[in-house]
C-alpha cells in the first residue's frame, strides 16, 4: 500500500468544519485518518507534515487530544487523569521535543498512595513502609512475602495471584487490592495477570529493595526514575500543535463528526461515512484508512458485515471514567502530581493536583484537584447529575486530612467514555479473531489504545500511528508490533504500575 508524496503548499489553512466537501470529493483520494488523538495525529503528522501525503482526520469531539485532551474551565486546566510523557521510544522522544520546544516543562514527580489515613512514596520505599507502617505489622509484611516465595499461588492466571506472589499477600492488600478494585469494578482475582504483567512487568518486592539499596544496576541519574516531560498549557497542548501543523501542511481536519460506515470492497476499504453534528451523513472516497476508534466500534461500522466478527467485537467491554475536579480559590500545600487512593471508604481512585503540574494549569493563588471515578457506562455514577457527583468528591475529601476544610469555589465534571480496554473473560481470542479479520483488509490500519484494544500509553499510541503512516508510504512494517512483548517503558519508574 504505497501512497506516492504528493506537493501542497505548507502554509494552507483548510477549513475545520465539514463546510465544505472534503478534498477527495474534488481531489485525489486522501488517507482518511479516524481520531484526532496522539495516535490518529502521530499518523497524520507522519504523511502529511513529513511527506505530503493528503489525510482528512475525522474527530467526533470538538476539539484535539482524545483521552489525552486538556480541558479548561474559567481559567482552570485539566486532563482526563494523569497524563504524564515518558518514553524510551527516541523517534517519540524526538516528536515530542520537536513539537513542544521550550513548552515541554521537565517535572520532578511526587506521586502517593493513600491508604487507611496514611500517605505512601510511590514508587515504594522501603524504609518508609517500615516506619510508617510499624515494626509488628512489618514483620507480618515480610512474613507474608516469604510465604508467597515458598508456596506461591497456581496457576498465576489473575491479577491477584501475579502481585501476590511477587509482594506478599499482605503488600498487596496495602498497595494494590482497593485502587485496582475500583479501576476495574471487578475482584482483582477475575482479572487476566496480562494486565499485571504488562504494567508491572518488571516490578517486585526484591527489586524495590535492591533499588533502595543501590543494587539495582541502574544510574539513576539517567534513568527518568523520578521524571517526566509535560507541556505547560497541559497533555492536549501536544495533540493541539500537532492538528495545527497537520492542517498548515494541507490537510484537513474535521471536528464534530462520527465515522458510522466503513465500506469494503475486494479486501479494501473503499469509502468512509460520518455523520457531522448536524446530522448530515457525507462519505468520502479513501486511498487507505487509520482508525484510532474503539477496535469494537470500527468491526461494527464495516460494511459488508461479518456475523461472527461482530459477535467477537460485542464481548469486549470497557471502563469508563468520570472526573471531578474541584477548584479552590487558595493554593493547596503539597506536592503532589497525582495520589492513589486504596482505600475502599474514598470512592474516588485517584486525585490529580494539575497546578503540580505547571503553574499554567490554575490561576495565580488557586488550585484544583480532580477526583476520578472509575465505572461501567451501566452504572447509575455514569449518568448521574453533577451535583451529585459534586457531593460525592465533596465527601471523599472530607475524609482526607489536607483537604477536609476546604471549601470549592467552583467544580467541573467531565465523562469519558471507554478509558480503559478491560482484559476480561476471553478478550484475546475476541482480539485475535478481529485481528486476523482486519488483516484480509489491506488498506486498513487500527492504531492506538482502544483502536488495538489495547493497554497503550501516548508513547505506544504515538508509535502505532508513526508505524501506520510509514506502513502507507510502503515501509514493511507491523502496526501491531508496538507493546505487545517489550519489556515495559518503565520498568525502573513503574510509575502506573497502579
Ligand atoms: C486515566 C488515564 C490516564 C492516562 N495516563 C497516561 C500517562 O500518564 N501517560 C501516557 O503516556 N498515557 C496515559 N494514558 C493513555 C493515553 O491517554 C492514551 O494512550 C492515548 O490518549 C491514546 O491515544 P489514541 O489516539 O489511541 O486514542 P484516544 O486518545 O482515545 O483518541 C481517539 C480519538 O478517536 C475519536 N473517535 C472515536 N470514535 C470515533 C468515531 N467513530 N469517529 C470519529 N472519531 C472517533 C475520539 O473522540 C478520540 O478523540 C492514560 C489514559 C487514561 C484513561
Amino acid at each position: 500500500m504505497a501512497v506516492k508524496g504528493k506537493k501542497t503548499s505548507r502554509g494552507k489553512t483548510s477549513g475545520k468544519r465539514a463546510d465544505k466537501p472534503p478534498a477527495s470529493q474534488c481531489d485525489s483520494k486522501p488517507v482518511v485518518v479516524i481520531g484526532a488523538g496522539p495516535a490518529g495525529l502521530a499518523a497524520a503528522f507522519g504523511l502529511s507534515v513529513k511527506n505530503n501525503v493528503k489525510c482528512v482526520v475525522i474527530e467526533k469531539d470538538s476539539i484535539a487530544g482524545g483521552l489525552s485532551k486538556t480541558l479548561e474551565h474559567n481559567g482552570f486546566r485539566f486532563d482526563i487523569g494523569p497524563h504524564r510523557f515518558f518514553t524510551k521510544n527516541k523517534e517519540v522522544a524526538a516528536l515530542w521535543q520537536d513539537i513542544m520546544g521550550d513548552d515541554f516543562l521537565v517535572c520532578k514527580r511526587c506521586t502517593r498512595i493513600y491508604y487507611d489515613n496514611i500517605f505512601f512514596s510511590y514508587p515504594l520505599r522501603p524504609l518508609e513502609i517500615v516506619f510508617k507502617l510499624g515494626l509488628v505489622k512489618s514483620v507480618l509484611v515480610a512474613l507474608s512475602y516469604i510465604k508467597r516465595r515458598l508456596f506461591p499461588l497456581v496457576p498465576e492466571d489473575s491479577f491477584s495471584s501475579w502481585v501476590r506472589n511477587r509482594f506478599g499477600d499482605r503488600l498487596y492488600g496495602i498497595f494494590f487490592h482497593d485502587y485496582t478494585k475500583k479501576v476495574w469494578g471487578v475482584e482483582p482475582g477475575n482479572i487476566s495477570a496480562d494486565w499485571a504483567a504488562q504494567r508491572i512487568r518488571a516490578l517486585s518486592f526484591s527489586k524495590v529493595v535492591k533499588d533502595m539499596l543501590g543494587l539495582s544496576g541502574v544510574d539513576k541519574q539517567t534513568s527518568l526514575v523520578s521524571c517526566f516531560n509535560y507541556p505547560r498549557l497541559g497533555a492536549g497542548q501536544m495533540c493541539e500543535a500537532m492538528a495545527s501543523e497537520i492542517i498548515k501542511s494541507g490537510s484537513e481536519i474535521i471536528f464534530g463528526a462520527e465515522v458510522v460506515s466503513i465500506f469494503v470492497s475486494d479486501g479494501r476499504v473503499c469509502s468512509v461515512a460520518f455523520r457531522q453534528h448536524d446530522g448530515q451523513q457525507i462519505s468520502v472516497d479513501v486511498e487507505a484508512v487509520v482508525s484510532s476508534m474503539p477496535l469494537d466500534d470500527l468491526v461494527r461500522a464495516l460494511e459488508p458485515a461479518k456475523p461472527e466478527v461482530t459477535a467477537a467485537a460485542d464481548s469486549l467491554s470497557y471502563r469508563s471514567l468520570v472526573a471531578v475536579t474541584l477548584m479552590f480559590d487558595k493554593p493547596l500545600l503539597v506536592a503532589d502530581h497525582w495520589i492513589y487512593i486504596n482505600s475502599s471508604d474514598v470512592k474516588a481512585g485517584r486525585m490529580n493536583l494539575f497546578h503540580n503540574w505547571s503553574e499554567s494549569m490554575a490561576p495565580e493563588g488557586s488550585s484544583s484537584i480532580e477526583l476520578e471515578y472509575f465505572c461501567n457506562d451501566t452504572d447509575p455514577m455514569w449518568t448521574a447529575p453533577d451535583s451529585e457527583l459534586k457531593q460525592s468528591a465533596m465527601e471523599d475529601i472530607s475524609k482526607i486530612d489536607f483537604l477536609k476544610n476546604l471549601t470549592p469555589s467552583d467544580f467541573k465534571v467531565v465523562r469519558y467514555h471507554k478509558s480503559y480496554p478491560c482484559y476480561f473473560g476471553k478478550y484475546r481470542e475476541a482480539v485475535s479473531s478481529i485481528r486476523a479479520h482486519l488483516s484480509t483488509i489491506v488498506n486498513l490500519l487500527p492504531v492506538g489504545r482502544y483502536g488495538q484494544f489495547r493497554y497503550n500509553n501516548m508513547d505506544h499510541s504515538v508509535e502505532t500511528g508513526m508505524l501506520a503512516a510509514k506502513a502507507i508510504l510502503g515501509h514493511k512494517v507491523d502496526v501491531w508490533a508496538v507493546n505487545e512483548d517489550a519489556e515495559y517503558h518503565e520498568e525502573v519508574s513503574d510509575e502506573n504500575a497502579l
